[in-house]
């Protein structure tokens, strides 16, 4: 009873509500030369952790796997060659969103926290709580519509959760949604049908996406027929894990974005999956489908390594997680690079 009060008083002491206008003005900066956006549906099984690359040059988290997932998701990000989450958003107090949350924090610098004004009894939840308090962050509380970012072509809005109080966990889940000039995408947590059917009565709010990370793993609890009309997304990405205990996705789910034409990409059968957007096009790329078959050695020694100078991994060269130019290293053999202290990169395996 004393740890719960105790853990209440953490809670509230490191939570600050938007005070009037919530457009975050401080964290402005130009629209970068590359102009793209870049959305990293990182494969953590049964579970969420999506990173995002925003075309101004910031990079934020929506969720970051179970406590398992933690160290995986770091590497992920550390392997992009990105050193500050600006936003990190923990959509909910499950565990298989908040879990690898502490490690994440632990990091990097971190800019702004965000989460719904919700509490859970777990160790998970307390770790993130920790986290957030030794690195003297506060967690901003969502209440939607919020706006986190507006910079014309590029805006960043949570549109839910909207009341003060819900029965479901899932239901409280932060959802965002990303317009980057003519394309857009959304991220639904795992809020289900009650969270959607609030969505839809909020007039101030469109829904309409480009593309649905759909919601709780894909359960027939979440992905309502007036909702999946209303965002009537072209493509959609269900993070689940491959032979999960729930049947996630569910067929009924799979079925009605089948009828409505849309073009579904599953982590547990397409691994880590990226969409990039230029403000006009949006492209996918997914681990699992573009990693050519193991080439013969000869062809893949022919081909070489990509060694990561800063952390010390070496990838395929079609690997997903390249260091950035400046960071890479050419190594001609496998055996060069293990004689030289590389580690393989735990993605593409090379
Ligand atoms: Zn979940
Ligand atoms: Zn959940």
């Amino acid at each position: 009873m004393k740890k719960k009060i105790l853990l209440l008083l953490v809670f509230l002491a490191f939570f600050v509500m938007p005070t009037g206008c919530s457009v975050n003005n401080e964290n402005h900066s130009p629209i970068s030369a590359t102009g793209e956006l870049v959305v990293h549906y990182i494969d953590v099984g049964q579970a969420d952790a999506i990173l995002i690359e925003l075309p101004n040059s910031q990079n934020m988290l929506i969720d970051a796997g179970n406590n398992s997932d933690g160290k995986t998701v770091a590497e992920y990000i550390n392997d992009r060659g990105i050193q500050r989450l600006d936003y990190i958003v923990a959509t909910h107090p499950h565990a298989d969103h908040i879990g690898g949350m502490d490690t994440v924090i632990n990091a990097f610098p971190v800019g702004k926290v965000y989460a719904p004004k919700a509490t859970a009894n777990t160790k998970f939840f307390e770790d993130f709580l920790l986290a957030v308090k030794d690195r003297e962050l506060k967690i901003s509380a969502v209440k939607g519509p919020m706006i986190v970012l507006d910079d014309g072509e590029l805006k960043v809005s949570f549109i839910a959760p909207s009341r003060g109080s819900y029965e479901n966990l899932n239901d409280w889940s932060v959802v965002t949604k990303i317009q980057y000039s003519k394309t857009s995408f959304m991220f639904t947590g795992d809020a289900e049908k009650e969270s959607e059917e609030e969505m839809l009565l909020q007039s101030a709010v469109r829904l309409e996406a480009d593309v649905l990370k759909v919601g709780h793993h894909g359960s027939r609890t979440s992905t309502s027929a007036a909702f999946l009309e209303a965002v009537s997304p072209r493509y959609a990405v269900i993070s689940a894990g491959s032979g999960n205990d729930y049947g996630h996705p569910h067929s009924q789910v799979l079925e009605a974005l089948d009828a409505a034409d849309v073009k579904v990409y599953r982590t547990d059968l397409n691994g880590t999956i990226v969409a990039a957007s230029d403000g006009e096009n949006i492209t996918f790329t997914t681990l699992k489908n573009t990693v050519e078959p193991r080439a013969p050695a000869a062809a893949t020694a022919a081909a070489g390594y990509i060694g990561n100078k800063n952390t010390r991994k070496f990838h395929l060269p079609s690997c997903l997680s390249l260091p950035e130019p400046s960071n890479q290293i050419r190594l001609q053999t496998r055996d060069e690079a293990i004689n030289s202290g590389f580690v393989p990169c735990k993605i593409c395996n090379p």
